[in-house]
């Protein structure tokens, strides 16, 4: 598809190869997650965003990880990282918003923080 604007900074491209049927997903994402954090944090990469099987068994992403996007279009995720702060900062904003929302996936990583739109649920790992 072409690439469309999501939110106030986004482009559809950056989360990869992704559908017209996943875009509801991916703005919702945006708008809870990703836009509060790009204008607290800077400019953001995502390092992570919509993966396929092969992809998800390749990087050893859980069964039903949230990067499937073509499983569960409204739940999508994203392993992201932001010009400043550190990935505890980024997290700890994330699970702030996703208690308040009572909505959203927060996990945390030494290099970044995943976000989704699953439950409310949070993780930590050192790796
Ligand atoms: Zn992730």
């Amino acid at each position: 598809m072409e690439t469309a604007r999501v939110g106030s900074y986004f482009l559809s491209s950056e989360f990869g190869d992704v559908t017209v049927a996943e875009l509801p997903g991916i703005g919702a994402l945006v708008a809870l997650f990703l836009d509060p954090m790009r204008t607290a944090f800077g400019p953001c990469t995502i390092v992570s965003g919509k993966r396929s099987d092969a992809k998800n068994d390749a990087v050893g992403g859980a069964p039903e990880s949230r990067h499937l996007y073509h499983r569960r279009p409204l739940q999508v995720a994203a392993d992201v990282t932001f010009a400043r702060g550190s990935s505890r900062e980024w997290a700890d904003f994330a699970r702030r918003r996703a208690r308040a929302l009572g909505r959203g996936g927060v996990g945390f990583y030494a290099t970044h923080v995943h976000v989704d739109l699953g439950s409310e649920r949070e993780w930590r790992t050192s790796g």
